[in-house]
């Protein structure tokens, strides 16, 4: 089994902004597209053309359809009792008894959930690993995996309440996000370009990546203002990555009330339209 380092001052982690996510799988692609070039080695697909393919993505994004809601529900409630939500994307999605909206009036709305490790400061997958391929860096709290000493046990898969190992069947070995830990360090990319490839692709911003260890970082200052939410905190896991809840939705606007049309009078129009208005009124 392994250990964990004291926790880090630094804790890098991912703010996920489920109000502005359109669910467009941009970060999935990014992900995949550097991840399967970098250091974590390929990201296979296995049947990509077939009926069924399947593969190792570090990321996924999942929809759900939300019903409408009234005062007495939460409005999204992933996996917990009250959850209203139906799930429309491929794989199946965290659970969660945190509520990630207010309880209030909502209108339905479509939500998209995107998934990846959340580089936990007490990550089970790590202490259950019998090899060492498990580990938690005690520079910046990031969870990575040691191909090299992996033995594809899955044990670690087991212990993610997320889902956010993924196995490569084609190598044989455990696999996960790695905060793009070969960019954010990067000494040859500009400056502006060291964030994880999901944060770079996003079109609508609803990625953001820090140190969320530090109180003045503009993430944490984000999830304070916005009152962002661990995943199951209840598992005693401690979630690195914080997910922003989506605000409340308008109902539509009610429509607009019929007014009586004013008389025309024709007598004072132009010549041209008086003609015109004859002609149409024949
Ligand atoms: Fe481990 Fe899962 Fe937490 Fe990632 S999300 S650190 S894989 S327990
Ligand atoms: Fe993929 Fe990097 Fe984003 Fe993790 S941080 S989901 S490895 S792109
Ligand atoms: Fe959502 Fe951004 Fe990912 Fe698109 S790229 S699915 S908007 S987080």
């Amino acid at each position: 089994m392994t250990d964990l380092p004291p926790p880090s001052k630094k804790k890098l982690g991912l703010v996920i902004d489920l109000d502005t996510c359109v669910g467009c799988h941009a970060c999935a692609v990014a992900c995949k597209e550097w991840n399967a070039g970098g250091i974590a080695g390929p990201l296979t697909d296995e049947r990509p053309y077939g009926k069924d393919p399947t593969g190792v993505w570090f990321n996924r994004v999942h929809s759900y359809e939300v019903a409408a809601t009234d005062f007495e529900r939460p409005a999204f409630d992933p996996g917990g009792d009250a959850a209203t939500a139906r799930e429309t994307g491929s794989v199946g999605a965290c659970g969660g008894g945190n509520s990630l909206a207010t309880a209030a009036a909502q209108p339905a709305m479509t939500l998209h959930f995107p998934r990846s490790c959340l580089h936990c400061e007490q990550p089970a997958c790590v202490t259950v690993c019998p090899t060492g391929a498990s580990y938690k860096r005690a520079e910046d709290g990031i969870v990575l995996v040691d191909e090299d000493k992996c033995i594809g046990c899955k044990l670690c898969s087991w212990a993610c309440p997320y889902g956010a190992r993924e196995y490569s069947q084609v190598e044989g070995v455990m696999k996960k996000c790695t905060l793009c830990v070969d960019r954010i360090y990067n000494q040859n990319l500009d400056e502006a370009e060291r964030e994880p490839a999901c944060v770079q692709a996003c079109p609508t911003r609803a990625r953001h990546f820090g140190d969320l260890g530090d109180p003045d970082s503009k993430v944490s200052q984000l999830v304070a203002a916005r009152g962002g939410v661990d995943l199951m905190p209840q598992l005693g896991y401690q979630p690195v990555n914080q997910y922003l809840p989506p605000r409340p939705r308008r109902a539509g606007a009610s429509p607009p009330q019929a007014t009586a049309p004013e008389p025309l009078d024709t007598a004072a129009l132009p010549p041209v339209l008086r003609w015109l208005d004859r002609v149409l009124t024949r």
